[in-house]
């Protein structure tokens, strides 16, 4: 293998990216990253993160940082699905609430602890094609804000660019278990918006919608339609988004009486995973595994990518590992992880009517409080759908309700 400059080129600074190189750097290996952002800065997505992530903001030392920038906790999930009320917490031990910070907030506090590392992080640097040695990925070539292009070399380049992954699309990563998309979600920020309990959301037929309290104040409230709906809805969509509301009146009057203070922003995405290693390069966050947001697990599946892929990462640059069976496990451990979550997101995302025996599962776990926690804890990623929806647990919720 030639000399490289760097360790590890990490490839996007948000979610991903900041966290995998810091978790990096903190184990002593040497990381450029690159965004072609300016931080802090926005970008499309509204931004929950359930207790699994809180986690691992808190094992990093970073949670603090989060909480004190005024985001309210939210101890609870309050779901409303027309005849019932399901109402619980999602929290654990270790995280007892989640945080809805602001982007602008979150990817700078992330940015600057890859930096405290010892990440050379460059802003504003567009990178623009992998460089190959043979086969293999050995560098990228880019430019900063109006410069000449540079390359630059590493023993791994990391793709944490997102979505649309330029990494992904130079190695030509295998797609798989693909789905299109499903739903068009668009969101804004208001004011004077209280939210029982910190988070509600509303699920009616072929609509739904969720708020909660983020920084400043402020209440995010994202909507989200059939993708079937998406170009008719597109041209008013504050038409479609508050018309949507009237199918909760009580929500809607609350909205009324509230201030709209930003514009609306949305979008809908595709899901697949992709294939995350290969020689010289890795994948993590959406670059890897894009779902729906409806059930919100982009932030935290990409922090649980950054901690899993910086452990693998870190026994290929000591030698007790090779890339190929470092990569590979974290490939299988990500996937078996998702997957069960995956088939309940996509489910969701579809507005595909409940069948009669979920309408009685539903019915069923109302009013149970142990069982309400438990579903909240499934949505929130804490606890496997798989495990979840279990012959044995829904055996034992729908024998507590007979009785
Ligand atoms: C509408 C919407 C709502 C969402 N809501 C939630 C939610 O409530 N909770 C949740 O957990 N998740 C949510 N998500 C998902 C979440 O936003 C993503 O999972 C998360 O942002 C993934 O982080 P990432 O670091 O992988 O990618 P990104 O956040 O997309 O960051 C990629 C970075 O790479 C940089 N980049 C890309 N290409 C290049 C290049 N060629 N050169 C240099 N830099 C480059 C970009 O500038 C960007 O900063 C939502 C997503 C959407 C679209």
């Amino acid at each position: 293998m030639p000399d490289s400059r760097y360790d590890a080129i990490v490839v996007g600074a948000r979610c991903a990216g900041s966290p995998t190189a810091m978790l990096l750097a903190r184990k002593g290996h040497k990381v450029l990253m690159v965004d072609r952002a300016k931080f802090p800065s926005d970008t499309v997505s509204t931004h929950l993160i359930h207790p699994p992530g809180v986690a691992s903001l808190k094992r990093w030392g970073l949670l603090d940082r989060v909480v004190a920038t005024g985001c309210p906790p939210i101890s609870t999930y309050t779901m409303n699905l027309g005849p019932i009320i399901l109402k619980g917490s999602p929290g654990t031990k270790e995280a007892p609430a989640s945080y809805g910070p602001r982007r602008t907030v979150l990817d700078k506090i992330l940015l600057d602890a890859a930096a405290e590392a010892g990440v050379e992080v460059r802003e504003e640097f567009t990178v623009e094609n992998l460089v190959f040695d043979g086969d293999r990925v050995s560098g990228i070539r880019g430019h900063g804000k109006n410069g000449a292009s540079v390359t630059e070399s590493a023993r791994v380049v990391i793709g944490a660019d997102g979505l649309n992954s330029l990494v992904a699309k130079d190695v030509g990563a295998e797609a798989y278990h693909e789905k299109p998309r499903l739903q068009a979600g668009y969101y804004s920020y208001w004011s004077n918006l209280p939210v029982e309990g910190g988070f509600e959301a509303y699920d009616r037929a072929e609509r739904g919608w969720a708020a909660w309290g983020t920084n400043d104040g402020l209440t995010l409230l994202v909507v989200s339609w059939p993708i079937a709906e998406f170009e008719a809805n597109r041209n008013d969509v504050e038409k479609h988004y508050l018309a949507s509301l009237d199918r909760a009146p009580e929500f809607a009057e609350r909205v009324r009486a509230a201030k709209r203070e930003e514009r609306y922003v949305g979008m809908a995405v595709p899901n697949h995973f992709r294939k995350p290693f290969g020689p010289g390069w890795a994948l993590v966050g959406d670059a890897g595994y894009n779902k729906d947001f409806i059930t919100a697990q982009g932030i935290s599946d990409a922090f649980r990518d950054a901690e899993q892929c910086a452990d693998a990462l870190d026994q290929v640059f000591k030698g007790t590992s090779t890339h190929e069976a470092a990569m590979g496990a974290f490939q299988s451990a990500r996937d078996q992880h998702a997957l069960p979550m995956y088939g309940f997101t996509c489910d969701f995302a579809s507005f595909t009517p409940p069948t009669p025996e979920k309408r009685q599962l539903m019915g069923a776990i109302h009013g149970n409080q142990e069982a309400m926690d438990g579903f909240m804890r499934m949505f929130a990623g804490v606890d496997s759908p798989a495990d979840f929806f279990s012959d044995a647990n829904i055996g034992k919720i729908m024998s507590s309700a007979s009785r």
